[in-house]
């Protein structure tokens, strides 16, 4: 469109076993779009805490720190101490998961959501002790973290040409906590006169997601609701290999696929790259570069609807960078 982009700072935790190879297809992905990226390569995960006894050293979280986003491909078994001490360190205060579905509809037809996690507090507080009884955790609602979270979701909702965004809770049991969740969530909601608002309970919206998924846009949710109908997302349009997700602060982004090292297939060269290169169209969302965004998105979706070039996961015999090179190949006629 003949309008000059900014060269944007990114740092690049590839990680443990197929992580590295599907950042390696969706870094191949990306030099095909037309953007120019700056990328630090910073150690994080199993293979390096072997080494030097360290899962996340201190220069990766000031690598991510200095940079305007981060794509993180997969860790193994120091998962817990690398992602979560990030989520920490940077404040990451918003779990985003898109539920799409990509390919031939599954079982649940075309299906095109997002759910937006508050990711700091809620039941996850990290407040849970014993008591004579037995055990007790510790609900934490607060006004300024209802207040981003629903920001962060109508903005999203705003930015992504979307129409909807459903607040879900308990409130007819949990009247305080989820009382003020809902009563934050519609005051947010007149800010944002064109976009619709309307909210559900979780155990209704449980059930929602498999009897009519195609009424939901953008979910907003506390911790332990996003967590369970996350999961429930990915259940619902299937394949590890296609689900992407980010970890959003005021400051930064973590970029990353659901899905883990995979041990069992890694050094084969045959991960799907997906959610790997869908992770990179979140993070380019996040940039503020929305057209970019659905080429990498289309590129990819039509080379998956073709079927040809795909991994075996999607019933072809390609390679991971085979199907990688297939999508910049698409990119770059877009
Ligand atoms: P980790 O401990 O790192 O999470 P894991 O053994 O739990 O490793 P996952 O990465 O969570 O492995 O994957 C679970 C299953 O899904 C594995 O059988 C794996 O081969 C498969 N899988 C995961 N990601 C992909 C992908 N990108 N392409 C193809 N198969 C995948
Ligand atoms: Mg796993």
């Amino acid at each position: 469109n003949g309008c000059t982009h900014n060269t944007y700072k990114i740092t690049v935790i590839p990680g443990d076993g197929i992580g590295k190879e599907v950042m390696e297809a969706a870094l191949h992905v990306l030099n095909a779009s037309g953007i120019e990226f700056d990328y630090t390569f910073a150690d994080a995960g199993d293979e390096y805490a072997e080494k030097t006894g360290v899962a996340l050293p201190q220069e990766t979280i000031d690598a991510v720190k200095k940079s305007q986003a981060c794509l993180f491909g997969a860790v193994g078994e120091s998962a817990a101490d690398v992602i979560v001490k990030l989520r920490k360190e940077l404040d990451l205060y918003v779990n985003l998961r898109p539920v799409h579905s990509y390919g031939k509809a599954g079982k649940f037809g075309d299906v095109d959501f997002v759910i937006v996690r508050e990711n700091t507090e809620g039941l996850y507080s990290g407040h849970e002790e014993y008591t004579d009884e037995g055990a007790t955790a510790l609900r934490i609602t607060t006004r300024s973290a209802t207040r981003r979270i629903c920001d962060f979701a109508f903005d999203y909702a705003k930015k992504t040409g979307r129409s909807k965004v459903t607040a879900v809770h308990k409130a007819n049991v949990l009247k305080k906590t989820d009382g003020i969740f809902k009563e934050v969530f519609y005051q947010t909601a007149e800010k944002y006169d064109d976009i619709e608002s309307n909210d559900f309970y979780v155990d209704a919206t449980a059930m929602y997601l498999v009897t009519r998924p195609q009424d939901f846009d953008v979910i907003v949710t506390s911790n332990l609701f996003g967590d369970i109908l996350s999961d429930e997302g990915a259940g619902i349009v299937g394949g590890l290999g296609l689900l992407p997700s980010a970890n959003i602060g005021d400051k930064n982004g973590v970029f990353e696929p659901v899905h883990g090292s995979a041990p069992d297939i890694a050094g084969k060269g045959i991960a799907n790259p997906s959610a790997m290169i869908l992770s990179t169209v979140l993070m380019l969302e996040y940039l503020g570069e929305p057209d970019e965004a659905r080429k990498v998105e289309k590129a990819l979706v039509e080379t998956i609807d073709e079927g040809k070039i795909v991994t075996s996961d999607l019933g072809g015999s390609s390679s991971t960078m085979e199907m990688a090179e297939e999508v910049a190949r698409k990119l770059s006629k877009l």
